[in-house]
C-alpha cells in the first residue's frame, strides 16, 4: 500500500515530528529542502555541503514507526589525490524505526548522522584522478611533469631486484 502524500504537511524546519501526527495521518510522505547551514559542521573543512533535499517516508506499524529516508543534494570536497575542489552530487538513504511511545522523531539528527558517516569514503574529483606527482608536486592530470617515470612507478623497484 503507498502511503498518502502530504504536500501541504507542514514539515517542521528542525525535521524533529511529533509521533502523534505521524499516527493520527496514518503515515506519510514528504520532502524538504534543507538549509545549507544546518550541515555547515557535518564535514570537516574544507568539505561541506552546500545543498541538501530530504524525502521521507513514514509508515505506521503496530507499536513502531519506520522512516525511510533519502536525503540528496550538493557538496564541495577537496581530491584526496590531487587536492582539487569539486562540486559533486550525492545521494545517501537511511531506514530508523522508533517506538510510537515517543513523543517526538528527530529527523535531523538522523541525517547528520548520515551525511556524517560519508566522510570516511576518501573523496576523489573523479575516479582515475592521477592525483600530484610525489616529487614535485604537479597535477598530473594535467599530464607530465618530466619528473623520472621510473622512480615513480612501483615497478621500477622490481625491475632493479631481478637485475
Ligand atoms: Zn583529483
Ligand atoms: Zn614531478
Amino acid at each position: 500500500m503507498t502511503q498518502p502524500s502530504y504536500a501541504d504537511y507542514d514539515v517542521p524546519q528542525d525535521l524533529k515530528f511529533k509521533t502523534h501526527d505521524i499516527i493520527r495521518m496514518g503515515g506519510f510522505n514528504c520532502s524538504a529542502r534543507l538549509p545549507a547551514v544546518q550541515f555547515a559542521d557535518v564535514l570537516q573543512a574544507p568539505n561541506k555541503i552546500t545543498k541538501a533535499t530530504v524525502d521521507l517516508s513514514f509508515c505506521v506499524a503496530n507499536k513502531e514507526i519506520i522512516v525511510n529516508g533519502t536525503i540528496s543534494g550538493e557538496r564541495e570536497v577537496e581530491c584526496a589525490r590531487c587536492l582539487k575542489h569539486v562540486t559533486q552530487p550525492f545521494c545517501e538513504t537511511f531506514c530508523e524505526t522508533y517506538s510510537t511511545k515517543l513523543e517526538i522523531i528527530d529527523i535531523m539528527y538522523v541525517i547528520r548522522q548520515t551525511l556524517a558517516l560519508t566522510e570516511d569514503i576518501r573523496f576523489l574529483c573523479a575516479p582515475a584522478c592521477k592525483g600530484l606527482c610525489a616529487q614535485c608536486g604537479h597535477d598530473l592530470n594535467e599530464g607530465p611533469c618530466g619528473c623520472k617515470e621510473e622512480n615513480l612507478s612501483p615497478f621500477a623497484v622490481l625491475k632493479g631486484k631481478f637485475k
